[in-house]
């Protein structure tokens, strides 16, 4: 077992002892307790639970959310239905658009609030809720609220209608943002929604049920739940359900799979991921490393899209190796309300402890460990930006989902080899390739098996480009005019 502690001598560049520079909470109204939005308004559960949602970062309690039971989510399923038959498939798509405008509008206005409690709820630094999380959010609003009256044009002589009523089941790495990929796209092509967040990540999608009242969307158009696993089970089999749009684990995707076998319910599936960050010897190496650091410790490495394995040509690998250490040194984990602050909470202690166990499996498997030397906060779940080195094609670190700051090393020689290297996953979600030459990177893009390839950048996202995976990356996709699609009839 070789640990390898960090015995390098600390270049801190000196900006980068900054003082804590923490963003107000002020602006954060968060209520004692949260109900379910059934029908336009808070309703209490019939479970009559509630679960405490904490900041994972300080492990204080934020809020009690409610915990939806079958009869919750049935009530909520029926709400969906008659606004479905009432009154939403027939609004004019002009009409429809008006409203996702709204909402677009409404989250701009309130951005700062949002970005806060995405940034309390979840763990993730402010300057990413800031800057990526709540804009992003917004924009898949605007861009698909175009589409609302333009769908003929989209599938030209194909007659598009909606499918029903969506049961929407998101993760917590992105949580307002999961729930605009879900909803904007549904209420565009004429379908109501039922959704829930993660139950570590309730707060925001709370938030925006306040903004879908205030923007006066007709009652049962979207309704929000929350709970846990088995609040999504009793959603998937709820049998009123026409599409069922899950992002998620690959195992809790099977189950849903297996679920709907033989039903006529749609599903996108939008599952794990083990990306492959390819940087070739002609690559512009100190933006190759800056894409890598990007790719996996953006986020904690809470992205299904992470570029968790890198593979470094073998001329280059000593340099590149050293410019990703010597960086890793700069960055500084904390308190994610610190506008400093690169590397903010693990989400949950439970993560935590899988992304501990994952460390200590790659140790067991023979690779080489380095951390940062960093300091982190005493309370609160952290984890140091981490590489492995000397890892083999079979470890487990380098086969399997960790879903934190955990990089694993590999070299290769040739073009085939890497491409052999990098498809060798049960995965196929996303890939990036750092090179000089547009041949190669064709050559690359065409051969990797994953349903994204990034270009010497890493983590870009846009709501008009389609995103999604292969093999147990799960299928269809979200984004763009395939985002569409995945909610009509053509
Ligand atoms: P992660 O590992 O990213 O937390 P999960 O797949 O466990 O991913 O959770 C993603 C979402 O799926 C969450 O909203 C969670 O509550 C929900 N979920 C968990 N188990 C089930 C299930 N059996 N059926 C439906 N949804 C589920």
């Amino acid at each position: 077992m070789a640990v390898k502690k960090n015995t390098l001598k600390l270049k801190f560049d000196s900006s980068r002892n900054l003082a804590p520079a923490l963003e107000s909470k002020s602006v954060a109204k968060i209520a004692e307790r949260y109900d379910l939005f059934i029908n336009g308004k808070f309703e209490k559960p019939s479970s009559k639970k509630y679960f405490d949602t904490i900041n994972p970062a300080s492990e204080e309690k934020l809020s009690s959310i409610a915990q939806a039971n079958a009869a919750d989510v049935n009530k909520a399923v029926v709400a969906a239905r008659n606004a479905y038959e009432k009154g939403w498939k027939k609004t004019s798509p002009k009409e429809r658009a008006k409203y996702i405008y709204r909402i677009a509008r409404i989250i701009q206005e309130r951005a700062r609030e949002l970005a806060v409690i995405e940034t309390l709820d979840g763990g993730k630094p402010i300057r990413e809720s800031r800057d990526f999380d709540v804009p992003t959010a917004a924009n898949h609003f605007f861009y698909y609220a175009g589409w609302a009256d333009k769908l003929e044009y989209a599938f030209p002589n194909r007659n598009p209608k909606p499918l029903g009523v969506a049961g929407q089941i998101i993760p917590w790495n992105f949580p307002l943002l999961m729930a605009a990929w879900k909803i904007a796209p549904a209420l565009a092509t004429g379908n109501t929604v039922v959704l829930k967040p993660a139950e570590t990540t309730s707060l925001t999608a709370l938030k925006l049920a306040e903004i879908i009242q205030e923007a006066d969307l007709p009652p049962g158009v979207v309704n929000i739940i929350t709970g846990a696993g088995a609040t999504g089970a009793a959603l998937v089999n709820h049998p009123d359900i026409n599409k069922i749009a899950f992002t998620g684990s690959t195992d809790v995707g099977k189950l849903i799979q297996k679920a709907i076998a033989g039903t006529n319910k749609k599903a996108t599936l939008e599952l794990g991921g083990k990306a492959a960050n390819i940087i070739f010897d002609d690559a512009p190496l100190d933006q190759a490393v800056e894409g890598i650091i990007n790719g996996i410790f953006f986020n904690q490495g809470h992205v299904c899209c992470a570029g968790s394995r890198l593979f470094v040509q073998e001329s280059v690998y000593k340099i590149v190796l050293q410019k990703l250490k010597d960086r890793m040194e700069t960055l500084i984990v904390g308190d994610p309300m610190d506008k400093n602050t690169d590397i903010g909470a693990i989400n949950s202690k439970q993560q935590l402890e899988v992304i501990n166990k994952y460390l200590k499996i790659g140790q067991q498997e023979g690779a080489e460990m380095f951390q940062s030397a960093c300091s982190i906060p005493k309370k609160g779940f952290y984890c140091r930006p981490t590489i492995f080195t000397n890892v083999a094609q079979s470890n487990r670190i380098a086969q399997e989902e960790i879903f934190g700051p955990v990089l694993s090393i590999q070299t290769f020689r040739t073009e085939d080899e890497v491409i052999e290297k990098a498809n060798n996953t049960p995965f196929g979600l996303s890939a990036g390739v750092w090179t000089d030459k547009g041949s190669k990177i064709f050559n690359m893009t065409s051969k990797l098996k994953a349903g994204v390839i990034w270009a010497n950048t890493y983590n870009k996202f846009d709501p008009t480009s389609p995103f999604g995976g292969f093999k147990e990356s799960g299928f269809g996709r979200e984004g763009g005019l395939h985002g569409l699609g995945a909610y009509l009839k053509v």
